[in-house]
């Protein structure tokens, strides 16, 4: 059954005071309730064990609380663990945990499908049925945690928006989970924490900027010319490479931040010297770094991964022009819970 009481995240802390005082109760009431919502993530009215039980139940009365489920979680070889994160309606996202010597990274969705197409990407084979609230990306990153510190017996780390969906097509609530997820009312976490990543939306990437957010942005790049960038990434016929950089100089002026782009290397595609060497240019436009993604294939289609050489080229290209490279490896392969693979098979 879907619940059809509204969910009190939804409530500020003014307009949960305001409830609290028109129930005859004190405001600070309030604040009580607030700081179990959001610091101490509670799944249910009755975990809430300094609110008297009066009070619970007027709660319970007037709202419901729709914490997300984890449907099924799935452990890869090397630790990578993907969560099939149930929503209160019954559609389905996913969100992986990736553990690393030094970080436990969760990796988040920001809609359910994708209307994007990138036609390499699994995800774009779903549609998308809708945006997730903020509090369901709060959740998502919420329910990693806790299995960071009960599997690896560490801290949340780092948060990537690179999950399923495009960010800045859900831009306000992506922008409110943020708040959330670094306010002290909330999870605390520095933003410097906190990546995201986007196909590249120029108008959206500048109005970032201009709201001087404080989290990292990367950019799903992939080629730095037009013609193969659109062919595999439709996007990239409304807005372009030469609008998109104009965005990211923007981006770098207002904040000072470096721009990530994530850049797959693929056989017969981009895997030549013309490529790698329009990208060192691209990339000396504007301070940013590269990180050379391993592919991971969705199905015997088009697209492969370059051979090992053609990677060394690239970074001897990037090198040679001063641009700083990282070549990654992808984790959670077994699992499906690498980059591009989040589809929800179930
Ligand atoms: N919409 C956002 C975030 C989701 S995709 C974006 O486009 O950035 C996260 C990253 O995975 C992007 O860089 C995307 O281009 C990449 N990706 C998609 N499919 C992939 C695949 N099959 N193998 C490797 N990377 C993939």
């Amino acid at each position: 059954m879907v619940e059809t009481k509204k969910d009190v995240r939804q409530l500020s802390l003014e307009e949960i005071q305001e409830f609290f005082v028109s129930i005859g109760e004190k405001p600070f009431r309030g604040k009580q309730l607030y700081e179990w919502l959001w610091k101490k993530s509670a799944k249910d009215f009755d975990q809430m064990t300094n609110i008297s039980l009066k009070v619970r139940d007027k709660l319970k009365e007037h709202f419901t609380i729709n914490y997300i489920q984890v449907d099924e979680m799935q452990r890869s070889t090397d630790g990578t663990i993907k969560n099939a994160v149930k929503l209160h309606d019954g559609l389905i996202v996913e969100s992986v945990l990736i553990p690393t010597s030094k970080r436990i990274t969760a990796c988040i969705s920001s809609q359910v499908g994708c209307s994007l197409d990138c036609n390499f990407c699994a995800t774009a084979r779903l549609k998308r049925m809708r945006n997730l609230n903020p509090d369901e990306i709060y959740d998502q990153v919420v329910a990693i945690k806790e299995e960071g510190e009960l599997y690896f017996d560490r801290p949340l780390t780092n948060i990537v928006y690179m999950g399923m969906g495009e960010p800045l097509l859900n831009y306000q609530n992506v922008i409110d989970s943020i708040e959330k997820i670094t306010s002290p009312t909330g999870l605390g976490m520095s933003p410097k924490r906190i990546t995201l990543s986007t196909v590249g939306i120029p108008k959206m990437i500048k109005r970032m900027a201009d709201e001087e957010v404080k989290f990292n942005l990367a950019v799903s790049l992939h080629s730095a010319i037009d013609e193969t960038r659109s062919r595999m990434m439709p996007i990239n016929e409304k807005s372009n490479l030469s609008e998109l950089l104009e965005s990211l100089q923007h981006w770098y002026n207002k904040t000072g931040r470096t721009v990530t782009f994530e850049y797959v290397v693929w056989k017969g595609i981009n895997d030549d010297e013309e490529h790698a060497r329009a990208l060192a240019k691209y990339c000396g436009k504007v301070a940013s770094k590269v990180n050379l993604i391993e592919y991971n294939p969705i199905d015997d289609g088009e697209f492969q991964q370059a051979a090992p050489e053609k990677i060394e080229m690239y970074e001897q290209i990037l090198e040679s022009k001063r641009v700083v490279v990282n070549v990654r490896r992808s984790r959670g392969k077994d699992i499906d819970a690498a980059c591009g693979q989040l589809a929800n098979k179930s």
